[in-house]
């Protein structure tokens, strides 16, 4: 059986060590005056584009102002995220390298993907940072494709079939990130899911959503690409 393996980015693949929501503060004062409640909301989980409603929302900011001014909003994001990510901070967290090394050798079985809130420049910039080359992820669902995570796996599976004119179905497609909203936004669709306690979670707190399977770290390459293959 072949599989479609759709990773996270941030708390999965690599830490900017805070330089993606640094990045947005500055962006979202700049073109909108203000960032909202920016200390204390939590990113995790969540879509670039759903990060932007929820605190220009809370900030009052209306809707349609919110839409006028996101192409801007995201081109100095990107631009501010470059500079952030400058500071050398980012690092591919522990066993990705050799992880996605064995996912693309099994060529023949598997798909590599990314499936992440992160719109694409700035998947590219934190890949990049992290070096992990963007280009070996044939397929990507992001959050400028919708500010719902739970909408994703759907924009994924469809890009796969376009690429590879293969239809992946249920326990073919493999979500792997490091947040409840990871775990869930497949369910739908029947995914298994592979969640790993590298983020802001607890392996305690992922495994009350129940992943198919659960990780300290990848660390264990071996045992994370059996979960994963399997
Ligand atoms: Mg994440």
């Amino acid at each position: 059986m072949q599989r479609l393996v759709l990773f996270d980015v941030d708390g999965t693949l690599l830490d900017t060590g805070g330089a993606g929501g640094r990045a947005v503060r500055r962006a979202m004062e700049e073109v909108y005056g203000t960032a909202g409640p920016v200390d204390d909301y939590s990113f995790a989980g969540k879509t670039d584009t759903r990060i932007a409603r929820d605190l220009l929302s809370a900030a009052g900011v209306p809707t349609d102002t919110i839409d006028a001014r996101a192409d801007a909003l995201w081109e100095r994001y990107v631009a501010y995220l470059e500079e952030e990510l400058g500071d050398g901070a980012t690092r591919a967290l522990p066993g990705i390298p050799r992880l996605l090394d064995q996912v693309e050798a099994a060529v023949e079985r598997a798909v590599l993907g990314l499936l992440t809130g992160n719109i694409p420049g700035g998947a590219r910039a934190k890949l990049s940072a992290a070096q992990i080359e963007f280009d070996r992820f044939r397929v990507g669902a992001y959050g400028s494709d919708h500010a719902d995570r739970a909408r994703l796996p759907a924009v994924a599976v469809h890009r796969a079939f376009r690429s590879t004119g293969r239809r992946f179905e249920r326990k073919e497609i493999v979500i792997v990130g490091d947040t409840p909203a990871d775990i869930s936004c497949g369910e739908s669709l029947g995914v298994k899911t592979v969640a790993v306690a590298t983020g802001s979670y607890t392996r305690a707190q992922l495994a009350e959503h129940r992943p198919d399977h659960l990780f300290d770290s990848f660390e264990e390459v071996d045992a994370a690409l059996e979960a994963i293959l399997a």
